[in-house]
């Protein structure tokens, strides 16, 4: 499904070059990483482990994802877990000495699940917030992102947050977008479980607008898997995605550190070039304050 480059890069490239990153999504392949030393995740242990206890090498860690929201979480054709998020996690988990043992949950069951300790980690695109980090840990920033505002392709009166006022928009449930979507004056909110049906209903003509995360709307447009919509004008916010955890796990420490390491070492610009085609945007170390 990502094999129709050429168009697309161009899109997604011309649209985000104003944001500062250029996106160009491909299905150039990487073979293996760079690691050698652990095989750990070769031999996926189903024995379920408590969650939240102490962080050890070689312990399988439960990771949560809801697997809608490509080109970082979706079901492949034989059904198994594909995206960036998906190579992130096990890139991690290899650094860490940690087996990844993947769950699928839906994105606003989430936090509930970290705070209940029923899941190790959550990695789902999610947005760090302040909000969300009164409750949950956050590792370090592991992607640039942004919301963007989606239109039916005849749209010619929307072209900025300020004229989605009164209007009827269509977010995914217990997201960044849903919340952006919900600040705007007289806005009727429609939410949906997950980001392709938001998108759908917008392409049915049931509402005027969706907000959503740009490269997944991006992606969604472009695959063809939705007809007939556009992105307007530039992302309407600047968005960090962290590996999501229990307040204070003791896996926070290992995470980071594999995460540093594969930043440093050349994993994380292979995987990202695996699925945006570029050399990835510098990444800061904890997300700037502004985010929302
Ligand atoms: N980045 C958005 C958020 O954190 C959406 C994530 C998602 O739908 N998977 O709210």
């Amino acid at each position: 499904m990502f094999e129709q480059k050429s168009t697309r890069s161009h899109f997604i490239k011309h649209f985000l070059t104003g944001f500062g990153v250029t996106v160009i999504l491909s299905a150039c392949d990487i073979s293996g990483n760079n690691s050698g030393t652990t095989s750990s995740n070769g031999n996926s242990s189903t024995t379920a482990k408590p969650a939240g206890q102490t962080a050890t090498v070689g312990k399988t860690i439960k990771v949560a994802t809801e697997p809608s929201f490509p080109p970082f979480e979706s079901k492949g054709s034989t059904g198994e877990l594909v995206g960036f998020d998906i190579d992130l996690i096990k890139a991690v988990g290899q650094a860490a000495g940690m087996t990844v043992e993947f769950q699928s949950l839906p994105f606003d069951g989430m936090i509930p699940a970290l705070q209940a300790n029923t899941i190790d980690a959550a990695v789902s695109a999610m947005t760090i917030t302040p909000e969300r980090a009164q409750t949950i840990s956050f590792s370090r920033p592991y992607f640039k992102a942004g919301l963007a505002i989606a239109v039916r392709q005849d749209n010619t009166t929307i072209t900025n947050l300020d004229s989605l006022k009164n209007k009827k928009i269509a977010a995914q449930i217990g997201t960044t977008g849903a919340k952006k979507a919900k600040s705007i004056t007289n806005a009727q909110v429609r939410e949906f479980d997950s980001a392709p049906l938001a998108l759908q209903e917008l392409a049915n003509g049931n509402v005027d607008a969706v907000i959503n995360d740009g490269p997944v709307t991006l992606e969604a447009i472009n695959s063809g898997n939705i007809k007939g919509l556009k992105v307007v004008g530039q992302l309407i916010t600047e968005e960090y995605y962290g590996i999501a955890l229990p307040k204070n796990s003791p896996n926070l420490n290992a995470i980071n550190t594999a995460l540093t390491k594969i930043i440093s070492d050349g994993t994380y610009a292979q995987i990202y070039k695996k699925w945006f085609g570029t050399e990835p945007p510098q990444l800061p170390e904890t997300p700037p304050a502004s985010t929302s």
